[in-house]
């Protein structure tokens, strides 16, 4: 992919069909339980795309994976996760399994590990209208349109193939296909480009943009490149070590950052920002919520870091109209 577009204006704001308060995510660890996530709050619109960026240890991933109820064994959580005011984290399992596939679904990182290497594109893109009792003929129609909506091109004579027939761009076509047969209301996408090259990335992201607006669907779009989340989301979260460290509109937030670890991460990419002419690697290495700085947890890299960084948190606040970030010295930066 080449350079950033220029983000895309955020709808009319509603109530959230998704709002995350306070969501902590625990995982065991050799010397007790490691937040990963740590009180991290923000909330979807309908028909909304939210980009949920940081670097690895983040707890970006986690935080998708505790929307979508797939959390690794031994994960405790906290706070709430609203879905259309319903609680998911005191759902039952199988209300959290209705839910997923029909009103939330999801496109993984690597389709050849989430398609089934034995069964043909169609019967898997066909299987949730199957289980919902659907006669035959209107489950090869619907997965033909499907197909087709996913920009696979001859789609009737692809029926009939199996994943490894397909190259990679065309194996997350067929995913995108397969978590849009059941209706979904929220697409969560977790790094759907990262293992496509650059043309295919491109392709891949338009036709997850065209489908967002056509579908009026909500999206959660998982990231650690910044290029994406400007090409497609409307509103930004940055994560930083399991928490929030800025939240707001995307176009906003990368033009005028209100926290340094947001900042370095837009000159970290030239076309971000086209002030930028050059890119500024991010310095240091990131914190990983095993291995928490007291204070701020970005401190050791920040270059506005003062005394006060290393030994007072700071939480998450309002710093401007639909800006929140968590910085003491956050006001100051939107000033620059
Ligand atoms: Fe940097 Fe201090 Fe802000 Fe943390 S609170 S991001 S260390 S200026």
């Amino acid at each position: 992919m080449s350079g950033v577009r220029t983000p895309v204006e955020a709808p009319v704001e509603v109530d959230g069909l998704l709002e995350v308060a306070g969501l902590v995510v625990d995982l065991p660890g050799a010397r007790g339980p490691v937040r990963v996530v740590d009180r991290v709050t923000f909330d979807i619109p309908p028909a909304t795309t939210v980009g949920l960026i940081g670097e690895s240890g983040s707890g970006k991933t986690m935080t998708a994976n505790a929307v979508i109820g797939l959390l690794p064994e031994g994960a405790a959580t906290g706070g709430e996760l609203r879905w259309r005011g319903e609680d998911l984290l005191r759902a039952s399992p199988a209300r959290r399994r209705r839910l997923r596939g029909h009103e939330i679904a999801m496109i993984f990182q690597d389709p050849l590990a989430a398609l089934n290497p034995t069964q043909t594109i169609a019967r898997q893109v066909g299987e949730i209208l199957r289980r919902a009792g659907r006669p035959r003929d209107e489950v090869r129609r619907r997965v033909l349109e499907l197909l087709e909506r996913a920009g696979i091109p001859e789609p009737a004579g692809r029926m009939r193939s199996y994943p490894h027939e397909f190259s990679g761009g065309m194996r997350q076509r067929a995913m995108i296909a397969l978590a849009l047969a059941g209706s979904p209301a929220l697409l969560l996408a977790d790094e759907p480009t990262t293992a496509l090259d650059v043309t295919v990335q491109a392709r891949i992201l338009r036709l997850l943009r065209s489908i967002q607006q056509d579908e009026g669907l909500a999206m959660l779009l998982v990231s650690h490149d910044l290029r994406v989340v400007a090409h497609v989301a409307h509103q930004v979260v940055v994560m930083y070590a399991g928490r929030v460290a800025e939240r707001g509109p995307t176009a906003a937030v990368l033009a005028r950052p209100a926290h340094p670890y947001t900042r370095a991460l837009v000159d970290s990419v030239p076309a971000v920002r086209t002030r930028t002419a050059l890119a500024h690697p991010l310095p240091g290495t990131p914190a990983t919520p095993a291995n928490r700085p007291p204070g701020c947890a970005f401190h050791p890299r920040c270059p506005l870091a003062r005394e006060r960084c290393r030994t007072e948190e700071p939480e998450p606040r309002t710093v401007a109209p639909g800006r929140w970030a968590a910085c003491h010295f956050a006001e100051e930066l939107l000033q620059r």
